[in-house]
């Protein structure tokens, strides 16, 4: 039978029944390893019992009371967010392009609040992509995307990656500030160099623009430090998050400090779902894992695991494997056969991966796979390979 969705996605003919940590289970009872993690979102894996018993509990509370009356479950991951980053400021939506929505909104009227409304641009790079809302779209200046709905949404120039000299030559009077993901993920896990994102905040500081981050894909936890900027010693003005940090619930947040957050006053902005008891009960409990003592260093370390495993199987299967790239538990697996290729291949092997773009197969495990696990992917990926040879070989 025709399927009633609109035909929008290439989805496997797969369904899975369960899930359990880093497995997911189909009805047929076929067990896969989930290298993929609903694409960053399973951040602590499937059924985790600390998930399971928020969402329970939240269950029988109020689901919904809309934000003309106080969320305490909202006020409390706000806080912790707050705690934990750079933020003094937080708005909850319910998905990635909402919140990088609300990050570039943020950003505008910040200008605008200090007189200079005319200040609306920002600055975005090759490869970036920010979501699939029309403003998003036009962040991301995908033109793939973009044709066939109608005028693009203006207040965007595109850099190419990690080119500074082209920032610096894109800032004009009407530039609010510079838009980027510290790694692309959707790009094919390409990470700005430490020294550009450097860079980056003092062009910022010296023409009064704002730093907004999107680390939808790369935050909480997934590169080893709550926010993947720590690690370069930038402190950006504006971030977005939103995919691991529901660990599987959807929920999106824009993070600001109290001065980028200055235009964002009462009436700015709003969102019917946003930041409701379900999903920021989830947040919640997700943050108390992942911020746990010794959390992220375990991911740091993971991470390092699985690096040396996947340098090993790019020597042993060079005519596969071009290149390895990639930070903490989000890994980036350049091809030489064609990315959907390979990770067709790792499906049959029963381990699944995430295409991207440049050519990557991207490796996004739950932040709570052990060294066994690691070593089962490797296995798998060693046999993917293999399979593709042996198939090359004979054509
Ligand atoms: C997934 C993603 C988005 C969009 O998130 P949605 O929840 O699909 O709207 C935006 N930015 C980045 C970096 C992403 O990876």
């Amino acid at each position: 039978m025709t399927s009633a969705l609109f035909p929008t996605y290439a989805r496997a003919d797969l369904a899975f029944e369960r899930g359990e940590g880093a497995w997911l289970f189909a009805a047929n009872g076929d067990r896969y390893l989930d290298f993929g993690g609903g694409v960053a979102v399973n951040s602590l894996g499937h059924a985790h019992p600390r998930l399971v018993a928020t969402l329970r509990a939240a269950i029988e509370k109020p689901w919904h009371v809309s934000n003309l009356f106080q969320i305490p479950q909202a006020e409390r991951l706000a806080r912790r967010l707050v705690d934990a980053t750079f933020a003094d400021r937080v708005f909850f939506s319910n998905s990635g392009a909402e919140a990088v929505e609300c990050a570039i909104k943020t950003a505008r009227k910040f200008h605008a609040a200090n007189d200079a409304p005319e200040r609306f641009r920002l600055i975005t790079f090759e490869g970036a992509f920010h979501g699939r809302t029309l403003a998003t779209l036009a962040a991301g200046g995908n033109q793939k995307y973009i044709d066939g709905f109608g005028l693009k949404v203006d207040g965007f120039d595109q850099a190419p990656f990690g080119d500074l000299d082209a920032v610096e030559a894109l800032i004009g009077p009407n530039t609010a500030g510079v838009l980027l993901e510290p790694i692309q993920g959707e790009g094919g896990v390409r990470a700005f160099p430490h020294g550009f994102l450097r860079a980056v905040r003092e062009l910022c500081d010296r023409h009064g623009l704002l730093l907004v981050l999107d680390e939808v894909q790369t935050g909480v936890g997934r590169t080893g430090s709550f926010l993947a900027i720590e690690q370069s010693g930038v402190s950006p003005d504006i971030a977005a998050l939103a995919k691991g940090l529901g660990g599987g619930f959807p929920i999106g947040a824009c993070l600001a400090t109290e001065e980028a957050a200055k235009g964002m006053t009462l009436g700015a902005h709003g969102s019917t779902f946003g930041g409701n008891p379900l999903a920021t009960s989830v947040g919640a409990a997700v943050l108390d894992v992942v911020l746990a003592p010794g959390f992220l260093e375990r991911v740091a370390r993971l991470g390092s695991v699985l690096r040396q495993s996947l340098a090993q199987i790019e020597d042993q299967h060079p005519s596969i494997i071009e290149s390895i790239r990639g930070e903490g538990l989000m890994f980036g697996i350049k091809t030489r056969v064609a990315n959907t290729e390979f990770a067709a291949a790792a499906l049959k092997e029963k381990l699944l991966t995430i295409p991207a773009g440049d050519n990557v197969v991207r490796l996004l495990p739950p932040l709570i796979i052990d060294e066994q696990e690691i070593a089962e992917a490797a296995r798998r990926l060693g046999d993917a390979c293999a399979r593709l040879r042996a198939n090359g070989a004979a054509q």
